[in-house]
């Protein structure tokens, strides 16, 4: 024990954790807790045993009697706030800490002004001669998200804050925002804050700091990070991390900064209905009606495309309503489109198809195994976090054609051409199995098929499967070295695996290599999708699939069938449901005649546009409801505006299954209505009449009608959510599934032949994929200062490629398919190895999916958007 003013606390950890357990404010002005300890600035210096120390660097120690408030100590603050004075004017924490301490350049005189504010990024400020280089921005830059973008330059008097020269806009930042959270003196802030405060200077009301603000969750991908929300008259002013297990503070360049689209002026604001060919505004009342009467007309041939951008509640109500309300199993979402086949591929292995680790796992984790993921760009505080992880020691393999930032701290990089997934992971378990790196304990208890297995795998040697997949046989068996030996290796793959003709029985593989090495069930192991959108895990949850109800229930069983038709009141139709495809190709055969396409931009985000926009134009009546008047909004017979992820309640779940709170910080704009709403609306004019005043009665509905989520209540989402299973209202929920056994019984060994994609050989293969910048068809995204980051979409060309067609970087070329074509401004780059090209698919006017193809996943109907075989050219 020790004293601290006379307070005795444990001598644990610094005198700083002393002094503050003690209750005493001593100044840290250099300290974060998330970052390495500092003791650059001197602030937090206490008297102990008669001496001066600086608190954050000293141990504290049994006996000890600390001073932190006496005459000695506040003379040495007053003197240090002089020197700082006379070197800088900062503002924030530190000024009013010098200003409190009585240093007011009295002594050595304040500082001249030297550097110019730099507003030259989008989002970021850097007020330089507010410095007092305690280089908490550098250690966040470096420890949180591994980005190494500052630097202390010069010496003595010249020493400052640097970034590698030139404009802040032209530095490695990636806008994350780590740095200005954790800047203490604003000398780093952001253009959203600087908004804010001036606007409380001039009194126009902008909000406060002090103004509490609203704990929500982010709504683009499917980490889930949540979100501090300011607001001032009914606009969101700032976002920032919270210290949520998710984040943990952190966020990416579009949680934090991507949320000026709320209020764009091409937000819908009223309903709107086709009238002598033009979208008119319309009154909520006609429009409901006109929908209504319109889709009751066509019962039993209406089918319905669900929001993975929408809350839960509202995923379930939309398939109830197609369901019990419009008698069809035709629903699905936008897992059809990404990671459909992760969830069958894990299905068949384990029997659940959903993330089995949490994401705090990968600081687990001794080897992390990144398959057809680029997380530090669509993933990107997970991202942050593998880096960390693998600055810290774990072995980092990645599985990518292209050279990723990942791969280029990785120890190894297997480079497949596209589309040879499957004898890449073939030739791994080989040789996991050739060189005797399987836990045969492990095989005995839990896992079924070994022996027909064993006599497969090993005729796929990484001898053989090098001529396919292009990397060496050597690299494969480094690999499958380092995976078998490995104590707690972690997989986490993306859409360069489902997004295959084979992506299903790839993620069938992958389970076969956790099966082989005892790989999962434990902590820092396991099978790990990561998900695309922010609430596709609860779309699919939530019954969004012709296939599945709410809680993977099979509407193909007549007693389950049964259950829901007493809980819902009405009866379920036999017929099975179809997949989105097949609803396109029933559109264009005269069979569906009306189509609900909720929160999804088809026309830019489905591939082969125009085999898309064919089956639209081909239905009687099409309703969409969204935020913005979308490609696909433009063909509907009505549009019904919705509001986003700021401006209602509800729950998302996110990647690792934590169903989180979405809490409405600002209200939509105009006459645009929360969804659930405008569902209850519709499923009570087509005679399903819903009373839900609340989205927390929805999902005490769902709670009653699906085991998985029996436990679910909003009040125990408060704080860090719960991970699904949560089966009773005691139920902690489950952070690692399959720890004791697996739904199916025992683990299933997977054995699948590699079958070439008809794309597959071509001179050129184009894979598409996201940016940083941009979130999915970027209709959020593009309508924020990210553009000005971003500004179009970009055709990567490895130079080799690029010379041997005459393209120059920045040039404009033509891009065509077998199935169509598009023009790109060309980047000349060796992140794509010769023979491949990338495209994202942002920007409507690039229309990417105007040349991707029909080939499909042969499980799930997943389009094959990794491998479409194209040529490219310059343009005139
Ligand atoms: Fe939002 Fe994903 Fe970025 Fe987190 S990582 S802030 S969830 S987009």
């Amino acid at each position: 024990m020790m004293r601290v003013d006379g307070v005795e606390v444990a001598a644990r950890g610094t005198l700083l954790e002393a002094c503050r357990a003690a209750g005493a404010a001593v100044p840290a002005f250099c300290h974060d807790p998330r970052l390495s300890r500092g003791g650059h600035c001197r602030s937090c210096m206490v008297e102990a045993g008669g001496r001066l120390l600086p608190a954050c660097t000293t141990p504290a120690r049994d006996g000890l009697e600390v001073t932190t408030g006496g005459e000695r100590v506040m003379a040495y603050r007053r003197d240090l706030g002089e020197l700082m004075l006379a070197e800088s004017s900062p503002g924030r924490e530190v000024g009013e800490a010098l200003a409190a301490w009585g240093a007011d350049g009295a002594r050595y005189g304040l500082a001249q002004a030297r550097h110019a504010p730099d507003r030259s990024h989008p989002h970021l400020r850097v007020h330089l001669d507010r410095c007092i280089l305690c280089r908490r921005c550098v250690r966040a830059c470096e420890e949180i998200q591994g980005q190494f973008v500052y630097a202390i330059e010069g010496r003595d008097a010249g020493t400052r804050l640097g970034w590698g020269g030139g404009a802040f806009a032209s530095s490695a930042c990636v806008a994350c925002g780590a740095c200005v959270a954790t800047c203490p003196t604003g000398a780093l802030t952001d253009a959203d804050r600087e908004r804010m405060e001036e606007g409380a200077a001039s009194g126009v009301g902008a909000t406060s700091r002090e103004a509490q603000a609203v704990r929500t969750t982010c709504g683009y991908c499917g980490v889930g990070c949540q979100l501090d929300v300011r607001t001032a008259r009914d606009r969101v002013v700032q976002i920032e991390g919270a210290p949520a297990a998710v984040n943990r503070g952190h966020l990416c360049v579009k949680g934090r900064y991507a949320h000026g689209f709320t209020r764009h002026p091409d937000r819908l604001t009223t309903p709107l209905i086709r009238r002598g060919g033009r979208l008119e505004p319309a009154s909520w009342e006609d429009a409901i009606a006109f929908v209504a009467r319109e889709l009751l007309a066509r019962r039993g041939a209406v089918a319905g495309l669900s929001s993975s951008r929408c809350t839960n509640e509202e995923n379930y109500l939309f398939q109830k309503w197609m369901r019990a309300g419009l008698g069809t199993h035709d629903v699905d979402c936008c897992a059809r489109v990404c990671h459909a086949p992760s969830a069958a591929g894990m299905r068949v292995a384990f029997g659940t198809g959903a993330a089995t680790n949490s994401f705090e796992d990968i600081e687990r984790a001794d080897l992390i195994l990144v398959v057809g993921a680029n997380p530090t760009a669509a993933h990107p505080v997970v991202g942050a976090r593998i880096r960390q992880a693998a600055l810290r020691g774990a072995a980092l393999i990645v599985v990518d054609p292209r050279r990723t930032e990942l791969a280029e701290i990785a120890d190894l990089h297997l480079r497949p051409r596209p589309g040879t997934n499957v004898p890449l992971m073939n030739a791994i378990a080989c040789a996991l199995v050739e060189e005797g790196r399987v836990n045969r304990e492990f095989i005995a208890a839990r896992v079924e098929g070994w022996d027909e297995f064993r006599a497969f795998i090993l005729g796929q040697r990484p001898e053989s499967a090098e001529a396919v997949c292009g990397v060496p046989a050597a690299a494969i068996r480094e690999a499958a070295r380092r995976y078998g030996s490995a104590r707690r290796p972690m997989m986490l793959h993306g859409l360069g695996v489902t997004e295959h003709m084979q992506g299903s029985e790839t993620t069938m593989l992958l389970c076969n290599l956790a099966l082989l090495t005892g790989a999962v069930g434990r902590p820092g192991t396991g099978i790990n999708p990561l998900r695309g959108q922010n609430n596709v895990q609860g779309a699919a949850d939530m019954g969004c699939q012709p296939d599945l109800l709410p809680g993977y229930a099979s509407p193909a069983e007549p007693a389950v069938r049964r259950r829901f038709e007493g809980a819902w009141g009405r009866p379920l139709p036999e017929r099975p449901g179809r997949f989105l495809h097949e609803m396109y190709e029933a559109a264009l055969a005269g069979e569906l005649k009306a189509m609900v396409l909720f929160g999804e931009d088809v026309v830019q985000s489905d591939p082969d546009t125009a085999h898309v926009v064919r089956a639209l134009e081909s239905l009687e009546f099409l309703v969409v409801q969204e935020l913005f008047l979308s490609e696909t909004a433009r063909l509907a017979h009505v549009v019904l505006p919705g509001a986003s992820f700021l401006e209602k309640d509800g729950t998302f779940t996110n990647g690792e299954r934590r169903i989180q709170r979405v809490r409405r910080a600002v209200s939509p704009p105009g006459e645009a209505r929360p969804d659930w709403r405008i569902l209850c609306d519709l499923m009570t004019a087509t005679g399903l009449p819903q009373a839900f005043g609340d989205p927390s009665e929805i999902m005490d509905e769902i709670a009653r009608v699906a085991p998985l989520f029996a436990g679910v209540r909003y009040d125990r989402l408060e704080g860090d959510g719960l991970q699904w299973p949560v089966e009773s209202s005691d139920d902690p929920g489950t952070p690692i599934l399959h720890a004791e056994g697996f739904p199916r019984g025992r683990g299933l060994l997977s054995r699948v032949e590699y079958v070439a994609s008809p794309e597959h050989g071509a001179a050129l293969t184009l894979v598409t994929g996201r940016i940083l910048e941009h979130y999915n068809t970027g209709s959020m995204t593009r309508r924020t200062a990210n553009v000005r980051l971003a500004p179009g979409d970009r055709l990567d060309v490895n130079p080799r490629d690029a010379a041997a067609r005459g393209i120059g970087d920045g040039a404009r070329v033509r891009v065509a398919s077998a199935h169509g074509e598009t023009h790109a401004i060309a980047r000349l780059t060796d992140r794509v190895p010769e023979g491949c090209v990338f495209l994202t698919f942002h920007f409507p006017e690039t229309g990417a999916n105007a040349v991707t193809g029909p080939v499909r996943d042969r499980i799930t109907g997943c389009p094959q958007y990794k491998v479409t075989a194209v040529e490219i050219a310059p343009e005139g």
